[in-house]
């Protein structure tokens, strides 16, 4: 375990090298500014519209994508992962043709676990994951703290790939910070981790709030912002979560009372044979690629389920119940 776990690292594996940061969103925004914060060298790479522009009021010299890439030793791959196949093929692939050690640095494990992304041989190809969004990396940063990170090697062309990759995690601003840590771990592993949580509790929380809330109203006769405010809406729910990270996930059911511990406990042990067999099937669905194939055909046919589905969660009586009552409260 503890092997596992890293706090700091060196960045010296790092320096004199030029690192293209190819994307300027959420991610490429953060890492870039802390990436020069850390005193490395850093270009942008990007298609020339708005974000361009944010990335040279930020005081980047920014290029087209191929053009970042040709310039740098390394590259930073931080465009969504529905395009970095095509991004990859198109607009980086030739810009290393040739270039031993590149380093090629992915903020989640997806493209390559799946095989969407086959990056050549003579390269180095790691993966730092924040656990985080961009803008909690900024947030943090900016009081002098770190974030986790899974940190992956897929391939080690130079001999250097995991010192590079530590190098990055650290560049980023994740690990040499309080609170602050890099667990190794795999392009595989990350991608089944986000895909289970995706797959499995997140869709599983929001089918029991839907069926708590239709059944509340429907049967019971319980107005619907009594619902929404219960199930959601008041906010509870981030608050456990953040008690959760904080505290653990059962140590925290010290904050509610007797009768809630009871209930909850009771109910987890009755559920959990029913909800491993689920979370189960998932995960075989995972790893073996099956869902990466479903959601790539999806993609090719012009995603007809995924917009239905989302048509009919829009559509459905707890979504407009919400939107009348984030009205009243001046949320929307
Ligand atoms: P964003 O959606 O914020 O990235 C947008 C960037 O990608 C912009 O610079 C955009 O440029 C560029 N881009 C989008 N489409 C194209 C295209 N077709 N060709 C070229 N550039 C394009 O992405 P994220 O920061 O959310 O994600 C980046 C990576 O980070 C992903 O691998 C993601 O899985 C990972 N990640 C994301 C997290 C998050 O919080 N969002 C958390 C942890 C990891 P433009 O619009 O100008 O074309």
């Amino acid at each position: 375990m503890k092997d596992s776990i890293v706090f700091d690292a060196d960045l010296s594996p790092l320096r004199g090298t030029t690192l293209a940061v190819v994307g300027y969103g959420n991610q490429g925004s953060a890492q870039a500014k802390i990436l020069r914060a850390s005193g490395l060298d850093v270009i942008v790479g990007n298609v020339r519209d708005s974000y361009w522009e944010k990335a040279e009021r930020d005081g980047f010299k920014v290029y087209d994508i191929p053009e970042a890439v040709e310039r740098a030793q390394g590259a930073l791959l931080l465009v969504p992962d529905e395009v970095m196949p095509q991004v990859f093929k198109e607009k980086v692939e030739p810009s290393i043709k040739g270039k031993d050690d590149f380093l090629l640095d992915f903020a989640s494990g997806y493209n390559v676990a799946f095989g969407f992304v086959r990056p050549p041989s003579n390269a180095d190809v790691v993966m730092v994951a924040p656990r985080m969004i961009g803008w909690g990396v900024t947030e943090l940063h900016s009081k002098g703290m770190g974030y986790p990170v899974l940190v992956g090697v897929e391939q080690d062309a130079s001999g250097a790939a995991w010192e590079r990759a530590l190098a990055l995690a650290k560049g980023v601003g994740a690990i040499g910070l309080p609170g602050g840590v890099a667990v190794k771990s795999s392009f595989q592993e990350e991608a089944l981790l986000d895909l289970m949580s995706e797959h499995t509790w997140v869709p599983v929380l929001f089918a029991a709030i839907k069926a708590c809330f239709d059944v509340a109203v429907e049967e019971y006769g319980v107005s619907p912002a009594a619902a929404l405010l219960e199930f959601y809406a008041s906010g509870e729910l981030a608050e456990i979560a953040q008690l959760m990270a904080q505290e653990g996930i059962f140590e925290q059911m010290k904050h509610h009372s007797t009768t809630s511990q009871y209930g909850t406990l009771t109910r987890f042990y009755k559920y959990y044979d029913q909800v491993r067999e689920l979370v189960e099937g998932e995960a075989a669905q995972i790893w073996s690629g099956e869902f990466a194939r479903e959601w790539s055909l999806e993609q090719q046919a012009g995603t007809p389920v995924f917009s239905r589905l989302w048509r009919l969660a829009r559509e459905s009586s707890m979504s407009k119940e919400e939107h009348e009552l984030y009205r009243a409260l001046k949320r929307r």
